[in-house]
């Protein structure tokens, strides 16, 4: 059965782990982070972006969530079915009447008075039901988008004081911030706010959540996790590693095709497992 995420992040928050947020877009990917999920005993969070439905198999939101419903039965981790990156008040209503067992409302490009507030509503709504919501502040913009669909912009730094009283306000559960993480793959080498992200720690006390974390590096993302990052956003190398074995396998003389599904399901399912491998670590 799905999940919400408040539970297992909260867990995580207090024992000083993390949580692997992979994005998928059809089943196979779902599947692929189910599979790399149970290898390691751990729980997931499936994200799933608004846009993505015209790609997956799912004919509407209500007909995805049985797909992954009935996909996460055959695995005795715990699963949450998490609407990324929810674009609107009405998005959220949408993904949570579908069986959306938890949701995001990114409101990071609004006026911060007009973020808590749709975020307030989104949390009112979203409680009496056990659905977790995920909050942003400050703005994590986008470097290369080479694999990343959607669009964002230049990135915001996360303020401390203001995040305090984000999430006093608004109720969330879990909040994104803006470190220095970028979506897609950074321009240059990547410059993570280590001291930033301590002090919003200190000042709000809940699972944060870390967006763009490809290309972050292992060590880095290890050092989020001890300062209070819970749940870790990943798609662009899951994307890359998929793209990358799949080329070569494709220009063979002979190509098969169930090998080729194979490798690249494999392929996902390692890297995938290296993050989660990562996430695990002990408070510093
Ligand atoms: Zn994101």
């Amino acid at each position: 059965m799905l999940q919400s995420m408040s539970t297992i992040l909260n867990e995580a928050y207090n024992k000083g782990y993390g949580i692997a947020q992979p994005d998928f877009i059809n089943m196979g990917m779902a599947y692929m982070y189910l599979e790399a999920a149970q290898r390691a005993n751990s729980p997931v969070i499936l994200g799933f972006g608004e846009d993505y439905l015209k790609h997956s198999e799912g004919v509407t939101w209500r007909h995805l969530v049985k797909l992954i419903e009935t996909l996460a039965e055959g695995y005795s981790i715990p699963v949450v079915l998490h609407l990324d990156h929810g674009s609107s008040y009405e998005a959220c209503v949408q993904a949570i009447s579908a069986g959306f067992t938890s949701v995001m409302i990114d409101g990071s490009a609004l006026p911060f008075e007009e973020n808590m507030e749709v975020t307030k509503k989104v949390v009112e709504l979203a409680r009496p039901v056990g659905v977790s919501v995920e909050g942003e502040l400050g703005h994590v913009g986008k470097g290369e988008d080479t694999f990343h669909i959607g669009s964002s912009d230049e990135s915001k730094l996360t303020d401390p004081e203001l995040a305090r009283i984000f999430v006093e306000q608004t109720g969330v559960d879990a909040l994104a911030v803006s470190v220095g993480t970028v979506h897609g793959e950074y321009r240059g080498k990547p410059h993570i706010h280590l001291d930033l992200l301590a002090d919003i720690n200190k000042k709000v006390q809940i699972p944060l959540v870390l967006h763009g974390a490809s290309g972050t590096g292992h060590d880095i993302i290890r050092q989020c996790v001890q300062r209070g990052v819970c749940k870790v956003n990943i798609y662009t190398d899951l994307a890359k590693v998929l793209i990358q074995q799949l080329v070569p396998d494709l220009k063979r003389e002979k190509p098969d095709l169930i090998t080729i599904i194979e490798n690249v399901h494999q392929a996902v399912v390692e890297e995938l497992l290296s993050y989660i491998k990562v996430l695990k670590v002990d408070k510093g």
